[in-house]
């Protein structure tokens, strides 16, 4: 293992997403698995982690308890669920530890503690690693900037039967990129889902649409509807290891920055803001 290596743990190993993390770490140069964390009970604890990968062996053993393989690793990378995230949050406390969180679904004073903890730890916390999500972002603040309140804005997304959480992070970054553009609050302006007499729409509202369904892996689409013409912004993606590339793209980044909250933009240098 060279010195300039980034010791990377996954925390959620077992899951679609950790699976992935996995390979996406051993194909990465200049990151290497260090550790690997599951919940209690699971088939894959104190085993090699190639068992969840599919790789070559990696001599760490899935464990059950981040705070038994703290010395482990610099940066944990977790997509679990907002629970699993704000306990691992609270182990990190007070170590020079280095997270990546991609675990989606966290309400309005989960989020706060996710702030909270980044005044003291590195955090990238992004709804959505891939690159082109990230750009459709920057291409959706431009758009609602230039078309403004005349075009009725409606964000509709489809995602694999196993989704827990909805609308995804990603429709809800999205709603909010289109919001902060148009100067509105999307707590306030968004509507999810409709049924019966709902009455006109109101113009000011960012409607969202859900879809759940076997395996798709996550379809993302935001309209701007104006009179005789429509704009739709579309990302599709058809492989996880587009998130878990760029996840462990933002763990390499983050191993030369300090205590803040980043997001992808950073990671990729095209922010226009300083880290939250
Ligand atoms: P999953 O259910 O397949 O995996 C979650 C894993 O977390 C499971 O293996 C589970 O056993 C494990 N876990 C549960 N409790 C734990 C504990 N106490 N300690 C450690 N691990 C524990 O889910 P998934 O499809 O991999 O998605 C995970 C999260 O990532 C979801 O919130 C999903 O929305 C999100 N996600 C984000 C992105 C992104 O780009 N940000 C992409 C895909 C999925």
């Amino acid at each position: 293992m060279s010195e300039t290596n980034v010791n990377i743990a996954i925390n959620g190993a077992a899951g679609r997403m950790g699976r992935q993390l996995l390979s996406a770490v051993a194909e990465r140069p200049g990151t290497v698995i260090t550790a690997a964390v599951d919940a209690p009970g699971q088939a894959c604890i104190g085993v090699d982690t190639s068992v969840l990968s599919g790789g070559e062996p990696t001599g760490v053993n899935t464990s059950d308890n981040v705070s038994s393989v703290l010395s482990a690793f610099d940066t944990i990378i977790d997509f679990t669920a907002p629970k699993v995230t704000l306990a691992l949050l609270k182990s990190l406390r007070g170590s020079n530890k280095r997270i990546v969180i991609g675990t989606t679904g966290f309400n309005a004073s989960q989020l706060d503690e996710i702030s909270s903890a980044a005044q003291e730890l590195p955090i990238v916390f992004a709804a959505n690693y891939s690159i082109g999500v990230t750009v459709a972002l920057s291409l959706l603040e431009q758009a609602a900037k230039a078309l403004g309140d005349d075009y009725d804005v409606e964000i509709s997304e489809a995602h694999h039967h196993h989704k827990v959480d909805a609308p995804s992070g990603t429709a809800l970054a999205m709603g909010n990129a289109v919001a902060d553009a148009l100067s509105r609050d999307l707590a306030q302006c968004a509507v999810y889902g409709r049924e019966g007499i709902t009455g006109a729409r109101d113009p000011k509202t960012i409607g969202f649409a859900t879809v759940r369904a076997g395996d798709i892996i996550g379809e993302h689409t935001v309209l701007f509807a104006g009179n005789g013409e429509r704009l739709e912004v579309t990302h599709k993606a058809t492989d996880r290891m587009t998130f878990a590339r760029g996840a462990v793209r933002a763990a390499h980044w983050l191993s030369s920055q300090s205590a803040g909250l980043y997001d992808m933009t950073h990671v990729l240098g095209i922010a226009d803001d300083k880290p939250g």
